[in-house]
This record gives C-alpha cells, structure tokens and sequence, in this order.
C-alpha cells in the first residue's frame, strides 16, 4: 500500500466511528447532568469508553476499506490476466492461421518451391511443393534426402549448375537459369531464385527456392536463333552463320597450320527455272538441292544459303588437296543429278569459284568475295566449270560490281545505241532485212559490248526496261527508214530470257508498233531454243501470244541448244538462224558443212525460212548460195552499224550478185557423218 493510500486509510473518520462517539459522548454528557455521585469518573468512563469504541470502530472500518481495497485490485488484476489471457488465445489463433495460410499458398503456387537443409554440405531436399512434382515429374517422397545439385544436374548444362552451387556455397542470393532433366528423362529448362533462411541465431538453415518453368520461352528463344542463322527456304546456315563458322574454322586453320577452302557455287540457269517454271517449281528445286549439298559434306563442314541461288561450301582442314577435289567433285555430281519435276526431270548444274586460306585470303570477307570472283570466271567458261581464286579475278569482281551500279543509270543518261547488221536476200542479193544490235556508250570507258554486259543486265532484271527501250527504237528506226521510202524492211530485236517471261512483253511490244505505226509483219523477234524448251508448254503459249501480235519469230543460235527439229514442228516460228559456230567451219570441216545443209532443208521441210550467221568469207557465202539458204548476215556484206551509216547502204543499194547470177557455181560435195 503506498503512502497516501495510507493516509487515506487513517486518517480518514469513518462514519461509524463518528457516529458512536457522538452516542458515547451524548449519553456521558446525559449522565453528567444527572446529579449522580461521581459524576466526574463516570464522565470520565464514559469518554474514554467513548473513544475505544470509536477507536475499535475506526480501526474496523479500516481494515474492512483495506480488505475491500485489495478484493478489488485482485479482482481487476485478474480481469486483467483473462483478457491478457483470452488475447493472447486469439493471436495464437491468428498465428496458425496465418501459418495455415501460407501452408496453402505454397502448395497452391504455380511456381515450384523447394527448400534445403543447409546444414548439410550437398544440401538435402527437405521440402519441395505440389507445383514442383509437376515440373519435375517426381513425387515429392523421391526427391526428399537428394542432393540439390544433382537434381539440377543435367551434363550438358554446367554453366547453370555450377552456378547453383557457387551461391549455395556462399550462401548468397541468386538467380539462376537450370537445364535439368525430368523423370521421363526429358529436358526441361526453369529460372530459379534461391535465398538462404537464417535461424533464431542468425545461422543459415536452409535455403528456399521458387522456380518457373521456361522451356517454352527458351524453344522460342532457340527458335529465333535458329531462324537468326539459318535460311528459312532450304534450313541451310544463313551468311550470318556461314560468317561465324568461317571465322572460327580460319582461327582453328592457323593454330594448327592447316587450310580452309570456301567453295562458292552458283546454278547454271536457275533463274531460267525460277522464271519458267514459278518460283514455287524453284524453290523445290533449292530444297532438294540444299539436301544434296548437306549429305556430301562432314560434320565439321559447313553449307550455306549465300542469295538466292548461290550457295557457300567450306570445307574445313581437308588433308590434302586431293581430298579437298575429290570432295568438290561429289558435290558437283550430286548436283547435276536430275530432279523429278511434274514435268518432267530436270537437270541444272553449279559454277564452283574456290579460295583457300591462307594463300587467298586470312578474313572472312576476303575469302568469300575471292571465291565468288572465282565463280563469276568459271561461269563465263561455260556451265559445269570451277575455278581457283588468282589475284587477277577481283579486279574483274569489282568491275561488276562498278559496272552493275553504272548499268542503273545508263538508261536514264541515254548512253544506249542500236547498230544495225544488214540481213541479204541470197536470191536477190538485196538488203530485206536488219538485227538491231546495242551497244553502251560508257562515258569514261569508251563502247562496250553487248557481251560484257547483257549479263550482267540479265542478272540483275534491267533487261527488262532496256529490252523495252531497244523494242521502241528499233520500231521508231524502221519507221523512219520507210518514210525514206525503203518500205520493204524487216527489223529484227534479240529478246532474253527475263523479258520473254516478263508479263509484261505482249503487251509492250503492242504498245511499241502502235505507237511507231509500222506494220506488224516487219517486225522479228531473235530468241534462243533455250528460251522456249526450259517450259515447253508455256513457251509456245506465250509464242502464240506473240505471233497473236502478227509479228514474225526467229530462232536464234541455231545448233548450239537443244536443236531438237522435232519440237520446233511444234513451235510457231517463221525463221531459223543458224549459229555462227556452224557457219564458220562450213569450208573447212564436212561434218559442220553436212549439218547446216541438212539444217537447211530440214527447215524447209518446216516451211521455215533459214538465216545464216556470221558469214565471213566469199566461200561460205557460196556455200550457203549453193545449198539454198535464204539470207545471210555477217562480215563479209557488212558489220553492224549506225543508223546513218546504215541509211547510206540503202541509199548507194549496196547487194551481193544474185543467186541467179552465180549459175557457174558447182554445189560442194558432201560426205554424210
Ligand atoms: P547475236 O544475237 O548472235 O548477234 C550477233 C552477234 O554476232 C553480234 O555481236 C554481231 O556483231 C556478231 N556478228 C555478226 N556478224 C558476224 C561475223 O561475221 N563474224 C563474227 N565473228 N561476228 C559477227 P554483238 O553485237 O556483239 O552481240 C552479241 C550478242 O549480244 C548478240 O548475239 C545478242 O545475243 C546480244 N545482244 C545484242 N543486242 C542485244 C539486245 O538488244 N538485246 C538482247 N537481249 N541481246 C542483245
Ligand atoms: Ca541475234
Ligand atoms: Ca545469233
């Protein structure tokens, strides 16, 4: 009790105690004024029995205040210690609950969660959730006790583990992409986040993980890659790919002195395909190509897509050249295999440019540039040719290459002429006829032929607007010559392969004689039996497309393609000229003098009319003279030229004597072959 509840207690009169010293004091008071004997004792008496009583009566009331006192501080303090009591009942109640939920949360978490004793050194599994059953495929009761890194482990993924077990050797908190292996043995890839748990004495116990199933992302993530370096089409290593593998072959090459050959192959025709026959015939085509390629090459070697029908071959370290050649000569045999087409087989054929490192070449670049230089020479010797990189061949590369940017522009800056080649009636001797040739007025290299660049000019599509242009001009030419008055004139204008499947063709050539106003009939289109024999069918709808316009057809080269006399029955055509090749030997060898005569009268057979090529000399021309043929071009009457020097040969009637003045000649006497 403390000092002022002391106080309170004693000091304080207590009502009963007031009142029995009031009854006390007023009963002595009563008895004093009784007159009685010994009233002062009795006085006396009374007073203090007075105050005993009061006294016992105020201690009474004292102890009964205290005692009541202490009831009601007990009484409070326990009320205290129930509350106390109750809420420490409810958090408790709210710990397990709280603890219950997280129990659910984590057997209902779509990620996998696992925890290992830390105490361990291989870190035991003590605990892996519902979600991680599914991942792993494992049940719970398997995995308990296994070491964690051996349930990450997959061999080929070290990276990943060895980084799990760096952070749990260091108890750190990480993350962790993991390539691990199920309990069907498949692979599955997962992210984890791993965190150390310290106990009430802030030891690490445990570690907790959650982990996330990513093998979707990564397939997706894989497949990017993959479609990052590999060509879509054929699935061949893309110029990405083909980089990076040339790189590392080349550092592999030099430390252990060894050679890398880079093969550059380029398909003889394809764009004859790919333009013929739809780019859907030519895609098939690479494909079944690509797979050629990639079953004649080792595991170490390397085929790619370079463009579109280029492909790059390295072979890496060959033992020696003779392996390296023999390799080359099996993948130019798989190629020129014949492919099944609808129809029909095909058959196509690669150009092969080679450079080896280190002698031509130690970086990527130069390599493939060298050996595509390469390729570009061994495609002017003709289909089915290969060649090694020298020195001399970049300097043509990149003379395409200026030529290519030069042939845009030559168009546009008028820096094209036609020259003309007289054509002479052999019975009359008379010019009926010319082939309008083109030539490139280069303004820095001079005048270049139509040999140097009509390729190029393939390759790169701008044939088309040029074969467009010479069609216009020419048509202009002859108009303007007939307005001179020489009205009996036939133009003749060389058409390519891309423009004879442009879409466009009939319909420019249309647009070309109505504008110059010439007659339909003198007018002749030079194409090549290759032109119309790489897709029969469609070649003679679009030839029939173009004799629809009334204009006349020529076959140009006669002799040096298919020469299939069958299929020109087939073929709406009006003339044959015959290569030059034949015309030139025709003196000299009887075997190409028996078969322009047979070409001859076999063509008449087809009411063809012949043209001779190239005739350079008084005897060939007396050789054609005497086996019938109907005209010739060449030399020997005149080179090609200008439309002005042209216009002076009409004018001055330059003629060869007529067949019928030539009566002496005796016919040469051929032996069959
Ligand atoms: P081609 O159609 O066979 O043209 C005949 C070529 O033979 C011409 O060469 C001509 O100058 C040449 N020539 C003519 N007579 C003789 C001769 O007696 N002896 C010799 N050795 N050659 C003779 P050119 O003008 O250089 O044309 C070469 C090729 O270029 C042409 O061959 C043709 O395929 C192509 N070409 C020329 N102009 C055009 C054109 O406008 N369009 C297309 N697509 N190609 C053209
Ligand atoms: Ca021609
Ligand atoms: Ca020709």
């Amino acid at each position: 009790m403390n000092a002022s509840k002391f106080r309170r207690f004693c000091f304080y009169p207590s009502p009963v105690a007031l009142l029995a010293v009031g009854a006390g004091f007023s009963i002595t008071y009563l008895l004093f004024f009784e007159q009685l004997e010994n009233r002062w004792i009795i006085a006396a008496i009374g007073a203090i029995f007075t105050l005993l009583v009061a006294l016992y009566l105020h201690i009474t009331a004292i102890h009964s205040r205290y005692a009541a006192d202490m009831i009601a501080a007990s009484t409070s303090e326990l009320l205290l210690s129930k509350q106390l009591l109750q809420s420490d009942k409810a958090s408790r109640k709210f710990s397990e609950l709280a603890l219950q939920l997280r129990d659910r949360a984590i057997e209902l978490s779509a990620n996998a969660i696992s925890i290992y004793d830390a105490t361990d050194s291989h870190f035991p599994l003590s605990y892996s959730n519902p979600a991680f059953e599914r991942m792993t495929g494992f049940r719970s009761a398997e995995l308990v006790g296994k070491h964690c890194c051996l349930l990450h482990a997959d061999e080929l993924d070290t990276t990943g583990s060895q980084h799990l077990a760096m952070l749990m050797k260091e108890k750190r908190v990480g993350n962790v992409v993991l390539r691990s292996k199920k309990k069907d043995g498949s692979l599955y890839w997962s992210e984890m986040h791993i965190a150390p748990v310290e106990n009430s004495s802030g030891v690490v116990s445990h570690f907790v993980a959650a982990q996330t199933d990513i093998t979707a992302l990564k397939l997706y993530e894989d497949q990017l890659q993959h479609r990052a370096h590999h060509d879509s089409l054929t699935g061949l290593a893309n110029r990405v790919l083909l980089r990076a593998k040339l790189g590392t072959a080349i550092q592999a090459a030099s430390r252990s002195n060894r050679s890398v050959w880079t093969l550059f192959l380029g398909l003889d025709r394809f764009k004859l395909i790919n333009e013929t026959l739809g780019h859907y015939a030519g895609d098939h085509v690479l494909k079944i190509l690509a797979a050629r390629l990639n079953s004649c090459i080792s595991v170490t070697d390397t085929v790619s897509r370079f463009a579109g029908d280029e492909f790059v071959v390295l072979l890496q370290a060959p033992d020696d050249e003779k392996a390296a050649m023999d390799n080359l000569e099996i993948i130019m045999a798989s190629i020129a295999q014949p492919i099944a087409m609808e129809e029909g087989n095909f058959f196509i054929s690669c150009s092969v440019g080679i450079s080896v490192f280190p002698k031509d070449g130690n970086d990527v670049d130069l390599l493939i540039r060298h050996a595509d230089s390469a390729m570009h020479c061994a495609k002017e010797s003709g289909p089915s040719s290969f060649n090694f990189y020298t020195p001399k061949q970049n300097l043509r590369a990149l003379e395409r290459t200026t030529m290519e940017a030069d042939l845009h522009v030559a168009l546009e800056r008028q820096e094209f002429i036609l020259h003309y080649q007289p054509q002479v009636d052999l019975s009359t001797g008379r010019i009926v006829g010319m082939e309008a040739l083109i030539r490139w007025q280069h303004p820095e290299k001079g005048r270049i032929s139509p040999i140097e660049f009509i390729g190029l000019a393939e390759e790169t599509g701008l044939i088309v607007p040029i074969g467009t242009w010479v069609i216009r001009t020419a048509c202009q030419q002859i108009k303007s010559w007939q307005r001179m008055g020489f009205v009996d004139l036939r133009i003749s204008v060389n058409l390519s392969a891309r423009q004879f499947s442009d879409v466009q063709l009939v319909s420019s050539i249309r647009a070309a004689l109505s504008e110059s106003g010439i007659d339909p009939r003198c007018f002749e289109l030079e194409l090549t039996e290759s032109l119309v024999m790489a897709d029969v069918e469609r070649g003679i709808t679009i030839l029939r497309d173009l004799k629809g316009l009334g204009v006349s057809l020529a076959v140009d080269d006669f002799g040096t393609g298919y020469s299939s006399l069958a299929y020109l029955k087939r073929l709406p055509i009006d003339v044959l000229k015959i290569d030059r090749s034949f015309v030139n030997d025709i003196t000299v060898d009887v075997d190409d003098a028996v078969i322009v005569a047979s070409i001859i009268s076999l063509a008449h057979n087809l009411r063809l009319s012949v043209v001779a090529e190239g005739v350079e000399t008084d005897d060939q021309l007396t050789f054609l003279q005497v086996h019938g043929c109907d005209e010739i071009q060449g030399y020997h009457f005149s080179r090609p030229v200008s439309a002005d020097e042209f216009t002076l040969l009409l004018k001055e009637k330059k003629a060869l004597p007529s067949r019928d003045s030539r009566q002496d000649i005796v016919p040469v006497k051929l032996v069959a072959v």
